[in-house]
């Protein structure tokens, strides 16, 4: 099996497509923030050294995430990286640990990036999630189990998200400079249906599907 990356804008539906290859193709699916979680809950040796940069506030350095994903896929094929590498460094890194041989970039423009994500709520009480868009509850802005009001989280404020947006472009740029170079880059209009983006997926995977 192939290894692939996801590389993409938040809102653009990268877990949901990430989920749906793991169930349905087998893929091993790998995401860095999750991984760094679950060292440092382990309070390993990698995850006690990235706890000191973040409890610093500074960024993991590349290094560190390199040799935590190393421990994962050492010896692996069919592995699908999502949110990794962040880098060019991580990206050049990673070419010694697990060769990527497909990379898909699912666009999306800002204000779809805004107007998706920012229909997002929360119940205060029971925590539940809502999409006003895409899972929206059956009464007006209450929640379906408690009918608490609805609440939007700080995170999801539009000037938050297109905030969010602006370091995406930022980072990414040189990643998909890399990709394009090396011919492994297939780009996808997430605009779409999350259906036909996960065709469109599969298509550009090819050999592997089932
Ligand atoms: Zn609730």
């Amino acid at each position: 099996m192939k290894n692939l990356i996801l590389l993409g804008p938040p809102g653009a539906g990268k877990g949901t497509i990430a989920k749906r290859l793991a169930a349905e193709l087998g893929y091993l699916h790998l995401s860095t923030g999750d991984i760094l979680r679950e060292e440092v809950a382990r309070g390993s040796e990698l995850g006690k050294k990235a706890k000191a940069y973040m409890d610093a506030g500074e960024l993991v350095p590349d290094e560190l995430i390199l040799a935590m994903v190393k421990e994962r896929v050492a010896g692996k094929d069919g592995i699908l990286f999502d949110g990794f590498p962040r880098t060019l460094a991580q990206a050049r890194g990673l070419e010694e640990i697990a060769p990527v041989q497909l990379v898909l970039l699912l666009e999306l423009d800002r204000d779809t990036v805004v107007r998706r994500l920012s229909a997002r709520r929360v119940c205060p009480q029971c925590g539940a999630l809502y999409n006003l868009i895409t899972s929206p509850p059956k009464e007006d802005e209450r929640c379906d189990s408690c009918g608490e009001k609805l609440i939007q989280r700080e995170d999801d404020r539009p000037e938050v998200i297109a905030r969010r947006f602006q370091v995406y472009m930022r980072d990414s740029v040189p990643l998909v400079d890399y990709y394009q170079g090396k011919g492994i880059l297939v780009r996808l209009d997430a605009a779409r249906p999350p259906g036909e983006v996960y065709a469109a997926a599969l298509h550009a995977i090819g050999d592997d599907r089932p």
